[in-house]
Parts: structure tokens; sequence; C-alpha cells
């Protein structure tokens, strides 16, 4: 019995998704050109697809899970479930007008026509902000939109600003962030949710992983205390002898976005020799 999970086949997805399984041990020896494909030391079955198919897939339960754009799960709006965010692909729907036009704010949008391949998140964003506006839905492309006159304004995806600014372009609304999520059906029967269990184990581990580093260093006696207590450590730092007298090596976990902070503060402490290595998988 397999986990069926579907994934993008080509585009900013797939590299990543990829990887995501690579490093939970999956190993898929067949190459991302062919539509299936199934690891050998683990028992999954992966699917090749365009991640717009992705939502109505998993819905019917053709597949179980799938990793895609939580942008285009709210598009698609299907009966499935987020269960876990991935950290990557992260980009922001925004709404942008041409760059010479004042922008007041939100009523700007009134009666305006606005080009976009998201057309049911901006239905439901411009209800619930009671503005009434006429939607463009087109597949690609978005940008060109108002300089061949089809449309007032667009709503797309941004993650660098620069495709806006070429052409004439101004962010002005950020109406949705996104990233890479994992979905999974309703109904998923007993033996693929304990797959899937042991997918999101490992998940978690390598997300674990990335957020935090291990870190070593040497610490003067009668400063231990005060050291260990700027590091929180899994449990509790572990701290062993050093040859020299009067010193210890104390070794511990820190999170990456308090990382720098806390150096300065073991350094003020006295510490020295101090090592920051990347972690593997992390199993809490
Ligand atoms: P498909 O052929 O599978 O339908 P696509 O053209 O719809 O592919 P991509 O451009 O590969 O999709 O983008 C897939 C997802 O990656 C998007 O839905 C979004 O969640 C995310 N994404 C898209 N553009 C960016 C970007 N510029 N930066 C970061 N993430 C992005
Ligand atoms: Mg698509």
């Amino acid at each position: 019995m397999n986990l069926k999970i579907a994934i993008q086949k080509k585009g900013r997805l797939s590299e990543t998704s990829l990887k995501l399984l690579e490093e939970c041990g999956i190993n898929i020896s067949n190459g991302s050109r062919i539509l299936k494909a199934t690891a050998k030391n683990f028992p999954i079955e992966i699917l090749f697809l365009r991640d717009d198919d992705i939502p109505q897939y998993v819905e019917q339960g053709v597949v179980d899970i799938g990793i895609l754009g939580e942008n285009e799960v709210l598009e698609k709006d299907k009966n499935i479930d987020i269960i876990s965010r991935l950290g990557f692909a992260a980009c922001n729907l925004c709404l942008a007008i041409p760059k010479d036009e004042e922008y007041s704010g939100i009523s700007y949008f009134e009666d305006k026509k606005i080009a976009t391949s998201y057309p049911k998140i901006l239905t439901k964003f411009f209800q619930e902000q009671n503005i009434n506006v006429q939607i463009e839905e087109i597949g690609g492309s978005v940008e060109i939109a108002p300089s061949i006159g089809l449309a007032n304004a667009i709503f797309d995806i941004v993650s660098t600003g620069s495709t806006l600014l070429t052409n004439g372009l101004k962010q002005v609304e950020t109406v949705m962030k996104s990233e890479a999520v994992l979905v999974a059906g309703k109904n998923l029967p007993e033996a693929q949710k304990k797959i899937l269990d042991r997918l999101l184990f490992r998940i978690k581990a390598v997300q674990n992983s990335a957020e935090n580093k291990y870190i070593l260093l040497n610490a003067p006696n009668d400063k231990l205390q005060e050291i260990i207590d700027v590091l929180p450590g899994m449990k509790a730092p572990t701290v062993l002898p050093l040859a020299t007298a009067g010193w210890s090596s104390v070794h511990s976990v820190i999170k990456e976005d308090t990382f720098w902070e806390i150096i300065e503060q073991l350094k003020d402490l006295g510490a020295e020799g101090i090592l920051v290595l990347e972690i593997e998988k992390m199993i809490l």
C-alpha cells in the first residue's frame, strides 16, 4: 500500500518539492521527466502534475496528498485540508496599478477593471471590502494587461517587484501571502494516514534542522551558569570539562533567528572558541 503524492511536474515548485522529499530520505531514481515514480525505500508513489490540477485530484482521492502554492489551494477552493506549511516558494499576491497613477487607498479600485489569473481570491477580497470591480480572467502575462488596454490594474504574484517595474506598474496592496503547503484529502484510508504521519514526522525533523544550529563553545567555569542561562538547548546544554583547568566545553542548540543576539551575549560573558554547525536532522 502506497501513499500517493502529487507534486508539480515543471515549474517553481518542482525542484524544491523533490528536494524536500529527498531530505526526508525518500529516493526517486527515475528522474522527474515521467508522470509517475515509486520511491525505493518508502511506501510512496509520486505523480508529476500541473499545480492547477492538484487540488481537484486530492479532493477526488486520485492522489492522497499534494504539494502546491497556498494561492492555488485558495483559488481552486476544493474540499481539502492544508496540513503543513512548508516554508518555500514564498510570494505575495498583490494589486498593482500604472506607476504614474495617484493611489488614494483601496476605494481607488471602485468600478475598475482588473486582470488576474486568480479571480476567486480577488472576488472574495473585494466583496469583503464592499467594492465593486470588474474582473478580467487571463491565464498568464498578466503584467502587460494595463499597457495593452485590457485592464486598469492587475492582481498577480509578486516576489521581487522587478517584473512590475519593467511593465510600468507599482504595487499598491498585498492581498495575501503564500508559501508552499502540503494538502491532504478529507477521507484518507487508515493505511495512508499512517504513512502520512511518518512523512510528517520526517518533514518536521527537516524543518527543525533548518531553523536551528548546533553551538559549541568554551566557557570559563566562573561564568558557566550565566552562559548556560543564555543557551536554552533542547533540554539543558551539555557541559563537559576541558583539559585546561577552570574551563568547560558547552554544547547546545540555538534558533537561527536569535542566533547573532545570543552569540554577542556569549562573547560578552567570556565565551571563547565558539563553533556553530549546521544540523542535518533534528528529532525532538
Ligand atoms: P503549472 O504549469 O504547474 O500550472 P504555473 O505556471 O502555474 O505552473 P509556477 O510559475 O511554476 O506555476 O508557480 C508555481 C507556484 O510557485 C505558484 O502558484 C506560487 O505559489 C509560487 N510562485 C510563483 N511565482 C513565484 C515567485 N515569483 N516567487 C516565489 N514563488 C512563486
Ligand atoms: Mg499552474
